[in-house]
C-alpha cells in the first residue's frame, strides 16, 4: 500500500496526483478543467476520469483517496467507500450543495473504472469533528438545529492536519503542548485556533461561507442583511446565494478575481484595492485576537496556502499591531521566497511566526494508505 491516486473533484474540474506515500514522490500530477464547457478536454466527470487514467496507463495504484468537502455529523474520519458510504455522502448535498456533489461524481467514476481497488474518502470537516460545544453550537433554537444538523463544522481540516504536524515539526516542539494559530488563505481562507494539535474553533460554520474575507465569498455577516435584502432589493435564495458566494470578498469589494490581482492593483495607486485589502485583514487581525484569547495565550502563528504562503503584504498586514500578543515579524525574513517552512518572526520575539506549506493531495494519500492499513 504505497501508491495512492488522489482525486480531487470540483464541480468543473479535476485535480489528481499519484503518490508514494512513504517517499511523497510523486509519480503524475495534473487537473482537467473546465468541464462540460465547449472546448474542454472533457465533456463530463467520467470521461475526465477515464482520460486521467488513461494518463499513466503504465503506473502502480494500490488505492485511491477522494477529497470530500462535507462529513457531516456522520463522517469524522477518513472513511473506506462502499455502497453504502457512498449513499451517506450523498445524503448531505443539501449540506453542501456547491461542493459534494461533484465529490460524489468522482467516487462513482473512480469506482467504476477501478472496481478492483479501495477507495477512501476524506473529509475537511473531520479534523474539526470534536470542536468544544460551546464553539460549535449557534445560538438558535437547539431543537431546530439539532434537526437539521445546523452547527459549525468547520473546514480546511486536511491542510489543518498537516500543516499542524508540520510546524510543530519545524519548531521541534511536540504538536501536544502547542498552541497555535493556523490561517489557510487560498482563494477560500480559514483560521483555526489548534491546541494540542486539536482544533478547538474554527471561522468556518455550517458552509465554508463563514468567517474571513475570501475571493468570492462574504464571510461574516449581520444574518438581517440577507433578510432585508429579500424583503427590500427583492433578491431571492439563489440570487442572495450567489451574491454572497460568487460575488463577495475581495471580487465585490474591488473587482479583482484574487490577491494577487489585488496586490497588483494597489501598487497601481487604485483606491478601492487598498479598501478592499483593508477589510481583509481586519477580519485577520480580528480572528488572530479572538483565537489567542480561545487559546489562552499563543505559542505560534502559521500562514499557509496559496496567499499565506506567498503574500508578505498580507503576512505583514495580519500581525501589525498585534506585538502586545508577542507577534512581531521580521521583514527581512519576511520577504524571502521558499518553498519549505520557515520562521519570520523576530528572533527575540515570544511567539513564532511561521509560514508552511500545505499539501493537501499528501496528506489526503496519507490517510487512504493509514486507513486501510488498519482495516
Ligand atoms: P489557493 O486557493 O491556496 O490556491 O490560493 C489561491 C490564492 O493565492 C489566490 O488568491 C492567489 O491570488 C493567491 N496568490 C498566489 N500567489 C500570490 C502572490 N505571490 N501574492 C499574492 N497572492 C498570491
Amino acid at each position: 500500500m504505497r501508491s495512492v491516486f488522489v482525486l480531487n473533484t470540483g464541480s468543473s474540474s479535476v485535480k489528481y496526483r499519484v503518490v508514494d506515500v512513504e517517499t511523497a514522490e510523486v509519480a503524475a500530477t495534473g487537473v482537467i478543467d473546465r468541464i462540460g464547457e465547449p472546448g474542454s478536454e472533457a465533456r463530463d466527470h467520467r470521461s475526465a476520469i477515464a482520460q486521467i487514467l488513461n494518463r499513466f496507463a503504465g503506473l502502480r495504484i494500490d488505492a485511491v483517496g477522494h477529497r470530500i468537502v462535507h462529513g457531516g455529523e456522520r463522517f469524522v474520519t477518513a472513511t473506506v467507500i462502499d455502497d453504502e458510504v457512498e449513499r451517506g455522502i450523498e445524503a448531505l448535498a443539501p449540506l453542501a450543495p456547491l461542493h459534494n456533489p461533484p465529490g460524489l461524481l468522482g467516487i462513482r467514476a473512480a469506482r467504476a473504472a477501478l472496481p478492483e481497488l479501495a477507495q477512501v474518502a476524506v473529509f475537511d470537516t473531520a479534523f474539526h469533528a470534536a470542536l468544544p460545544e460551546a464553539a460549535r453550537r449557534y445560538a438558535i433554537d437547539t431543537e431546530l438545529a439539532d434537526r437539521h444538523g445546523i452547527r459549525r463544522y468547520g473546514f480546511h481540516g486536511t491542510s489543518y492536519r498537516i500543516v499542524s504536524e508540520r510546524a510543530a515539526a519545524f519548531l521541534d516542539r511536540p504538536l501536544g503542548e502547542l498552541r497555535m494559530i493556523v490561517l489557510h488563505l487560498g482563494n477560500g481562507a480559514s483560521a483555526a485556533a489548534i491546541a494540542g494539535g486539536r482544533s478547538i474553533d474554527t471561522s468556518m460554520g455550517m458552509t465554508p461561507l463563514e468567517g474571513l474575507v475570501m475571493g468570492t465569498r462574504s464571510g461574516d455577516i449581520d444574518p438581517a442583511v440577507l433578510l432585508y435584502l429579500q424583503r427590500n432589493a427583492g433578491l431571492d435564495t439563489d440570487q442572495l446565494d450567489v451574491l454572497l458566494n460568487r460575488h463577495s470578498g475581495i471580487l465585490g469589494l474591488s473587482g479583482h478575481i484574487d490577491m494577487r490581482g489585488l496586490t497588483d492593483a494597489i501598487d497601481a495607486g487604485e483606491e478601492s484595492a487598498r479598501r478592499a485589502l483593508d477589510i481583509y485583514l481586519h477580519r485577520l487581525r480580528h480572528y488572530i485576537g479572538a483565537y489567542a484569547a480561545v487559546l489562552g495565550g499563543l505559542d505560534a502563528l502559521v500562514f499557509t496556502a496559496g496567499v499565506g504562503e506567498n503574500s508578505r503584504e498580507v503576512r505583514s498586514g495580519a500581525v501589525e499591531g498585534l506585538e502586545f500578543l508577542g507577534l512581531r515579524i521580521d521583514e527581512t525574513a519576511n520577504a524571502e521566497r521558499s518553498g519549505v517552512a520557515r520562521r519570520i518572526s523576530a528572533s527575540d520575539a515570544p511567539v513564532a511566526i511561521l509560514v508552511v506549506p500545505t499539501d493537501e493531495e499528501l496528506q489526503i494519500a496519507r490517510e487512504t494508505a493509514a486507513v486501510l492499513a488498519a482495516r
